[in-house]
């Protein structure tokens, strides 16, 4: 960027050549308005930064050359005294803001944010789908766009950018409002919010021609996040772009933060399964829904045979890895819905919404022959089941539920282990018999 400077004192020139150069701007410094127009005359510049006495005598002069060359770019002024008269000259010279000079930090920071804001938008890629039924608007805002390094795909109706917008995934929505086909800008907008999904939370930027009041209300209500008149000027629409751009970046990384701080405290880490504090938090959910809406459910412990066999004679390791081959059968072998945990070092759970004790217990078998069959390592590993049913008699509720479940496991391994046994009152009488 390059960049003049119009400053009496040397030893401000000096401090803000520093300064500019070290945010790789080209300078020029001048010390009169006079200098200044002669340089005018021969450059070309991205940004004015003017000291304050070029404003006083002959400050209106040089803002009204500045307009009749038809300079363009931002003038800054940089003030020691702020007063009223001379900021009123200053703004109808057409000065673009007004930075005091007092404070060198602050300068120094408010000089870089504004540098590196009109150099440096770049939201570093990202994909944006642009709904516009005027071609000619399209292109000069597709280019744009990709001047920006967006990738942009262009919609001319909203029905099928609808479509797009729920199969993509894109960054950005751009809508124009009146467009072609049957369903407005502000229709879209609305249609996205009420998806189920996170589609609902993509960040919309809304143009249009018809810049009234009631249209934007009605935009921001439906769910815009910004707003920009047609024909957008291409800096503003950048940095709208930008802000929204990075905002949403932002918010996806807070959510996933909290998704892995979430797996962390509820998954597994040697199984990926669910563990017991997730289970907790959950079993009794599933159970009120089962009562609630009047389907079985039915919950499963396993505990791995004589585990502590498979340690002691083939390592820890090894033992991890079984523990991890028998999670991942157990996910493999569980429909969506149900929840499969790791309540212990060798112990699962598995709640089975809309099992009876019967499907329950065939699916205990399954899954025990599976274990059998699998041999992790090379190792045969069986596993002793137990089930518990919901019912309304005395188990409504999940330490009943678990401890019936737990009650049962522990008859698999009195009747020799690798087998399963459903919950029942007599089950646990008669073993207690045979133990007396
Ligand atoms: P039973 O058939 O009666 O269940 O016998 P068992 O040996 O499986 O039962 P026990 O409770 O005596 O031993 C469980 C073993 O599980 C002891 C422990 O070394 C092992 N274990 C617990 N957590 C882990 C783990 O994270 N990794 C490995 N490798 N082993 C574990
Ligand atoms: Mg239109
Ligand atoms: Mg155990
Ligand atoms: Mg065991």
């Amino acid at each position: 960027m390059k960049v003049l400077v119009l400053e009496h004192s040397r030893l401000f020139q000096k401090m803000l050549t520093e300064l500019l150069e070290e945010l790789d701007c080209e300078v020029d410094c001048v010390r009169s308005g006079t200098e200044g127009k002669a340089k005018l005359e021969k450059e070309s510049y991205s940004l004015i930064l003017a000291g304050q006495h070029i404003f006083d005598e002959s400050g209106a002069d040089f803002a009204t050359y500045c307009s009749s060359k038809q300079v363009s770019c931002p003038i800054i002024l940089l003030t020691s005294e702020p007063n009223e008269t001379l900021l009123k000259n200053a703004r109808n010279a057409g000065i673009t803001d007004i930075f005091p000079k007092s404070n060198f930090t602050y300068l120094r920071e408010s000089l870089r944010y504004y540098i590196e804001g009109q150099t440096n938008i770049d939201v570093k890629g990202g994909r944006v789908i642009y709904i516009e039924d005027s071609r000619s608007v399209a292109h000069v805002v597709i280019n744009y766009l990709k001047k920006i390094n967006l990738d942009v795909t262009h919609f001319t109706n909203a029905e099928t950018a609808l479509k797009s917008i729920i199969s993509e995934d894109y960054d950005l929505v751009i809508t124009d409002v009146i467009l072609d086909g049957t369903m407005s800008g502000t229709s879209l907008v609305r249609m996205i919010r009420a998806q189920n999904s996170h589609i609902s939370e993509i960040p919309i930027l809304a143009m249009t021609g018809h810049d009234d009041p009631q249209r934007r209300i009605e935009l921001y209500h439906a769910g815009i996040n910004d707003y920009v008149t047609k024909p957008p000027i291409e800096e503003e629409l950048a940095s709208r772009v930008y802000n929204l751009i990075t905002n949403k970046r932002l918010l996806d990384q807070v959510r996933e933060q909290q998704k892995s701080l979430y797996d962390m405290a509820m998954k597994d880490q040697l199984t990926s399964c669910h563990n017991r504090h997730s289970l907790a938090e959950y079993a009794p959910k599933y159970i009120h829904d089962a009562i609630k809406y009047n389907f079985p459910l039915s919950m499963m412990i396993l505990d791995l045979d004589h585990f502590k066999e498979i340690n002691d004679q083939h390592g820890h390791t090894t033992g991890d890895v079984v523990l991890s081959s028998i999670g991942e059968l157990l996910m493999a072998s569980c429909k969506q819905g149900d929840f499969v945990a790791r309540i212990g070092g060798e112990e699962f759970a598995i709640m089975l919404p809309h099992y009876s004790a019967s499907e329950a217990m065939a699916k205990s078998e399954e899954i025990r022959a599976m274990i059998e069959l699998r041999k992790p390592n090379g190792l045969k590993i069986t596993a002793s089941i137990g089930v518990a049913t919901l019912s309304d008699i005395h188990n409504e509720n999940y330490d009943a539920l678990y401890k019936d479940a737990d009650q049962a496991v522990y008859l698999s391994k009195e009747n020799g282990r690798n087998c399963i046994t459903l919950y029942s009152d007599e089950a646990v009488e008669k073993t207690a018999a045979n133990i007396i």
